[in-house]
């Protein structure tokens, strides 16, 4: 008779652990690497400029791309940057300890636009903008001056929906924020590899990881407020309507200008009929399948 050989409680529920880590992990590169391919953003020889605020979404993106380096059939590097803006009780040694540890090319980019910002702007009013321009610019020269071609930056999908809906709520603009676009210098591609992760995944992944969190809120700027009504809501839809949320996302990826009303993105002022039928012509009276909600689900402009 075979004896049963129970496994104690502890050593089970650590198994199960070590199991939703790794899943966790392999679910991570999965959809970096098909973010990366989706939209090319990787080729063969690229140099690759990781930036790291000390934030766990950058410091899961140097994570992820160095794993898909090792395993790529194509040759990269990756070299990881940090903008010491000088914030006060800015923790300098925990990023080169860090990435002297990991054993990846690094540079720390010293500028003091802390001091910058606070002798421009006047106490009260918001630092954010000119702030990042400064940031922008300074990052823009440390690509070249690296000989980096493509700027890598940790926002995930959640910061791309905010994104989204703040130049919609706010901007009168349907536009989110580009998982690859060239820079606005026109020199660099900017690239977004986390663009399919949700941010509850690099939540969990820092934890895992136990990566050195610096806190993001140095400089004393209060987190923009309108993002947080978005984020807000967001968080309000996927706990009533699970599903919601990746719906519109993946809405961002199909997108039938024919059926929106920008004049410059289809021709409307010059439509002519050609007799020819399409299953993306007007559907005239036909009741579309979103105007007769299913059970449960509450009509936006009822909420
Ligand atoms: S939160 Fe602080 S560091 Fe970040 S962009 Fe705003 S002013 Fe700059």
């Amino acid at each position: 008779m075979n004896a049963v050989i129970d496994t104690p409680v502890s050593e089970k529920a650590a198994e199960k652990v070590a199991y939703e880590n790794n899943k966790l992990h392999k679910r991570l590169c999965r959809l970096v690497g098909q973010a990366i391919g989706d939209f090319n953003m990787i080729e063969d020889g690229d140099k690759v400029m990781v930036c790291l605020s000390g934030g766990k979404d950058s410091y899961a993106l140097l994570d992820i791309l160095m794993t898909l380096r090792e395993r790529a059939p194509i040759h990269f590097d990756i070299v990881a940057v940090n903008l010491d803006q000088k914030q006060p009780n800015f923790p300098a040694d925990i990023l080169p300890a860090y990435l002297t540890e990991l054993g990846v090319a690094f540079h720390i980019e010293n500028q003091d636009t802390y001091s910058i910002v606070k002798r421009l702007i006047p106490e009260g009013k918001t630092t954010c903008s000119l702030c990042s321009r400064l940031r922008r610019g300074i990052l823009y020269r440390v690509a070249d001056e690296l000989g980096a071609n493509k700027i890598a930056l940790g926002h995930h999908r959640d910061d791309i929906l905010e994104t989204f809906f703040l130049n919609m709520f706010f901007g009168g603009k349907l536009k989110g924020m580009p998982a690859k676009l060239v820079s606005d210098d026109g020199k660099h591609m900017v690239i977004r590899p986390l663009a399919y992760v949700k941010e509850e995944d690099t939540t969990r992944y820092a934890e895992v990881k136990n990566f050195p969190i610096i806190p993001c809120d140095l400089c004393g700027s209060q987190e923009n407020l309108q993002r947080k009504q978005i984020k807000a809501m967001l968080r309000d839809w996927e706990k009533k309507h699970p599903g919601r949320v990746e719906s519109v996302f993946s809405s961002l990826s199909t997108v039938i200008p024919s059926h929106l009303m920008d004049r410059n993105l289809f021709g409307f002022t010059d439509l002519k009929t050609d007799g020819v039928a399409n299953p993306l012509g007007d559907i005239a009276f036909d009741e579309e399948p979103c105007s007769t909600p299913a059970a449960g689900v509450i009509p936006l402009q009822a909420q």
